[in-house]
């Protein structure tokens, strides 16, 4: 059977949706190529949310196309997701030796067009329809990559939005919010523990949106808190996580729930984009300054030690300086663990592009660096602050940056590096933080070690 290679750009949907697809391939008899280049098919999962993200997977796919494709005439090159759902046959009218384009609600097919042109009954496919009932296609796990057992999985609950923000590409790529049913993730969820995994991270675009229109509320409890509810009934199961959330999603229910749910960890990424009330209300984001850091209150208050990330969005359309000081404010108040921090990139029929008072991108830039230096400021103490305290870590495996050592996450979603085993990974073990390097805590491995 052929191997396949897939190179994903972007944000964990897309990491999610190649898994995805990869176990559907696998499970067909297919193998995972170690490199592009020794691979039969070639995929690049792709990423509209930025112009750069676009160019860099068309850059990749003329690479490959002019150089690769000269030693591997009959590899098989194609385009899924976001990309690929936005500009369709375009994709082969810019690049004719391409072979597949998949777009979002398709990739379930990604082995049967495989199968059609190994077979010749087909010579390329462009297939970027809706599709009913997509959204619980994406079922599949590999979680034995790199020959050791996750411990952590994603299980994707839901796709599409329907907040329609001015800068936003997604509602565009993905499609209206659909969402699968309690039953069928909690299944899907207890499938997983029982293959070892102990940590589930519920995704999707807007994930507190989660079943709006079809779950009723039940007991004051969304759609969404009567997931977290289910999930959390699995015996085996430890944490619970998900990304990414709407600040507008933060009701009382939601926040109850951290209180309520020891499997829900103090942990929460809520996308503010900006601290200017005029910014968030041309961006079409549905809630004000104020009403962002009260959610933030709320949370701390009910877990002191809540790890709160962030994105935000710098140079949008109009952004006066006075805008950008109140982004600048909101960051103070708000005392974020960490933010990512993004430029404004003008994308494809959204509203944002049109608007007038586009930026220069000098001063983007300049705000982005001032930003991102507040951000790395105030992390800084989030995360020194934690050196000499004890916290409880879930081993994942061996540390990305040093092999030799383990690393581990906390409740509040920090990364500790220690001088551990693999024995170890799997294990809810307390640590002593000794040290802080960037963005990364370093643990007293005296505690555990026998
Ligand atoms: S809520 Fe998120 S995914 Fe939906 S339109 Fe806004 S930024 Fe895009």
């Amino acid at each position: 059977m052929p191997s396949v290679f897939i190179k994903t750009y972007g944000c964990q949907m897309n990491e999610r949706d190649s898994e995805a697809v990869a176990a559907q391939l696998v499970a067909k008899g297919y193998t995972l190529a170690p490199t592009e280049s020794v691979a039969d098919v070639v995929l690049l999962n792709t990423c509209s949310v930025r112009d750069m993200a676009e160019q860099k997977a068309l850059g990749k796919m003329a690479t490959l196309v002019g150089q690769a494709r000269k030693k591997r005439p009959d590899q098989i090159l194609g385009f899924m997701g976001c990309m690929a759902q936005s500009r369709g046959q375009e994709l082969i009218d810019r690049l004719p030796d391409v072979d597949l384009v998949i777009g979002t609600q398709k990739f379930h097919r990604t082995a049967d067009y495989l199968d059609d042109i190994f077979a010749g009954r087909r010579e390329k496919v462009v297939d970027v329809a809706e599709e009913e009932e997509s959204e619980g296609k994406i079922r599949e796990h590999i979680l034995n990559g790199n020959g050791s057992q996750s411990v952590t999985a994603f299980v994707s609950i839901m796709q599409g939005c329907n907040q329609y923000c001015t800068f936003c590409i997604v509602p565009y790529t993905r499609g209206e919010e659909r969402s699968r049913s309690i039953d069928d993730i909690e299944s899907e969820c207890r499938e997983l523990v029982a293959r070892g995994v102990r940590e589930i991270t519920l995704l999707g675009q807007i994930v507190t949106s989660y079943g709006k229109r079809d779950i009723p509320v039940k007991d004051g409890r969304s759609a969404f808190v009567q997931l977290l509810d289910a999930v959390h009934g699995i015996d085996g199961l430890e944490r619970i996580r998900f990304t990414s959330p709407h600040p507008k999603g933060y009701g009382d229910d939601l926040v109850e729930a951290y209180a309520r749910l020891p499997k829900l960890v103090e942990s929460a990424h809520i996308p503010v984009q900006s601290g200017s009330d005029r910014m968030l209300k041309a961006m079409h984001r549905g809630y004000t300054r104020e009403k962002f850091l009260g959610i933030i209150q709320k949370l701390r208050r009910t877990k002191p030690g809540m790890g709160i990330t962030t994105d935000a969005i710098v140079g949008f359309p109009g952004e006066t300086e006075a805008d950008f000081e109140e982004t600048l404010s909101l960051y103070r108040e708000a005392d974020f663990d960490n933010a990512f921090i993004f430029r404004y990139s003008k994308r494809k029929d959204t509203p944002a592009a049109d608007m007038p008072d586009q930026l220069p991108d000098e001063v983007k830039e300049e705000r982005n660096q001032r930003l991102l230096a507040l951000a790395n400021d105030i992390g800084a103490k989030r995360y020194g602050a934690l050196v000499n305290q004890r916290t409880q870590i879930l081993v994942e495996g061996p540390s990305k940056t040093n092999a030799a050592r383990m690393m581990g996450r906390t409740r509040c979603g920090k990364i500790v590096v220690f001088d551990g085993a693999a024995r170890h990974r799997g294990q809810l073990m307390d640590v002593n933080i000794t040290r802080v390097g960037s963005f990364t805590l370093y643990g007293d491995p005296a505690i555990f070690l026998d």
